[in-house]
């Protein structure tokens, strides 16, 4: 059955590619519109041309819209994504040199178990508040449509909009796929393999791991001591699954960390670019270090100029297949790995991308049962979490909503109480400043971060931030 399908943040290529070539490879879906949202037109249009080919490449009967207006998006939508991340990359960057100024190493993000670098939950009113909106559009003009909210803080927002707006939503995240990079080093099949994670977003624990039956954690402790002489050689920033961090991290909770989970850490691994180094590898000390954020964002600028130039060779090729069209570039020479990798995967038909998005709607609209790792309001699902607290957690999603799984074992004690309480409360402060517009609570929140010595730092700091112009609008919500 078809669906109409908003996309918004949708000049984010590479993740819109892969929803597109999703979609044409679930046939269930066929006669499905999706609408293409985004501010910025010519990533817009670029997507726009290179999404088309990817219809045509596999004969799918998909219908897309373009537009920059966000209600004519949402309206009439079945599901609406949320991918947009207001400011980019710039935003991100001026908050973070402001943070470090004022003596927040790597940031005025980098909170203790908050490290991933693109939440900024001091300094993200913007996106916090772009997300609520989406949620109270969706309420006056779609009120049946789920929105699937993938732009983080997915933490945050998650918890934020189910409690405050009544519509349906899920987060979603793909972190938890770095359970595979376990299961691959230590040889195992994927099939065979029980495995479950539970915890909140970029915080989730593998509670569940069984191989062939039997608990399968003495296999992690095996490849540790043969491991433990051997030095740590990551391929890239992200590379940190098997990291000394992680399995610093395992021997004090008792459960692996998983995916995001790893660079969402402790103050003990990040002290300063050499802590980072010996933990998370060499030469870059992570992605959360000066070196291992710089090679990211070179990436990004990378990636993004691969697809501008391959978006103007379909121009120029209008006639040919987008297979051909790579056929072409490659022999050109004007692919990179990353980009090259992808191409292939959405290429290939018997392929979907990982993300999650797909398949959730599958399930819904055609009752397509799946299992998912989602992102949903507690509700009894690890108990010593409050119900109104969003939960990382696998569910079987079919058309009649989502179906948690029992989540067992249950996670340690450690994890509950040293782990997931700290990262919550930082959560409730911020969702109440985002909410009261009291500057107390973001004044608290650094007050009780490390690198603060003094009330003073903790002022101007914020001041600064607000004085971007960016900030305007948090201004006016915090200094009334
Ligand atoms: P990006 O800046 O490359 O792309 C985001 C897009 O949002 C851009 O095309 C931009 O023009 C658009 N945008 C900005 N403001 C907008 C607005 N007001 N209305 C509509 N569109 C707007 O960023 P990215 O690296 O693709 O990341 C996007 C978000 O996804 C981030 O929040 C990131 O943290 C998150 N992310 C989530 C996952 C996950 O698995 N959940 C994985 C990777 C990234």
């Amino acid at each position: 059955m078809g669906v109409k399908i908003g996309i918004i943040g949708a000049g984010s290529a590479v993740f819109s590619m892969r929803l597109v070539a999703d979609i044409c490879k679930t046939p269930e879906l066929a006669g499905s519109v999706i609408s293409l949202m985004d501010i910025d037109e010519e990533r817009l249009n670029a997507v726009h041309l290179l999404a088309s080919k990817i219809v045509d490449e596999f004969g799918s009967d998909i219908k897309f819209e373009k537009t920059t207006d966000l209600e004519e998006t949402i309206k009439d939508s079945d599901f609406v994504i949320n991918t947009a991340m207001v400011g980019g990359h710039n935003y991100l960057e001026k908050a973070r040199a402001i943070g470090e100024k004022y003596g927040y190493y790597r940031g005025i993000d980098a909170q203790e178990f908050n490290m991933v670098s693109d939440y900024y939950t001091i300094s993200n009113f913007n996106q916090l508040n772009f997300a609520f909106n989406v949620a109270k559009l969706i309420e006056k003009l779609s009120p049946n449509a789920w929105l699937i909210q993938g732009a983080n803080p997915v933490f945050e927002i998650t918890t934020l909009i189910s409690r405050e707006v009544p519509i349906k939503m899920i987060g979603v995240c793909h972190g938890h796929y770095g359970a595979m990079d376990i299961f691959e080093k230590l040889g195992l099949k994927n099939e065979n393999v029980n495995w479950q994670v539970a915890g909140f977003n970029h915080a989730i624990w593998l509670n569940r791991f069984e191989y062939n039956g039997e608990d399968a954690y003495p296999l992690i402790d095996r490849w540790i001591k043969e491991n433990e002489n051997k030095e740590f050689k990551p391929r890239d920033p992200f590379n940190d699954q098997l990291s000394p961090a992680a399995i610093d991290m395992y021997k004090f909770y008792g459960m692996f960390p998983i995916g995001d989970t790893v660079r969402n850490s402790s103050w003990k691994y990040h002290y300063n670019l050499e802590e980072k180094k010996k933990w998370y590898g060499e030469p870059w000390g992570g992605a959360d270090s000066e070196i291992g954020w710089k090679w990211y964002q070179n990436m990004l600028l990378e990636v993004t100029k691969i697809i501008k130039d391959f978006a103007k060779l379909v121009l120029e090729n209008k006639n040919k297949k987008l297979s051909e069209i790579f056929e072409l570039a490659l022999v050109g020479n004007r692919l990179e790995g990353h980009f090259e990798e992808e191409m292939r995967k959405i290429l290939n038909p018997a392929q979907l991308s990982g993300e999650q998005h797909i398949p959730f709607i599958n399930a819904i609209v055609n009752d397509k049962k799946t299992k998912l790792v989602l992102n949903i309001m507690n509700s009894g699902i690890i108990n010593e979490i409050p119900g109104d607290v969003a939960v990382e957690v696998p569910v079987m999603v079919d058309k009649n909503g989502i179906h948690p799984e029992e989540i067992y074992p249950k996670l340690n004690k450690r994890i509950i109480k040293y782990y997931l309480y700290p990262r919550m409360i930082r959560m409730e402060m911020a969702l109440e400043a985002f909410l009261t517009g009291d500057i107390k609570l973001l004044e608290e929140f650094l007050i009780r971060d490390r690198r603060t010595t003094s009330y003073e730092q903790v002022k101007n700091v914020l001041r600064e931030l607000m004085e971007l112009p960016e900030n305007k609008n948090m201004k006016k919500h915090y200094l009334k």
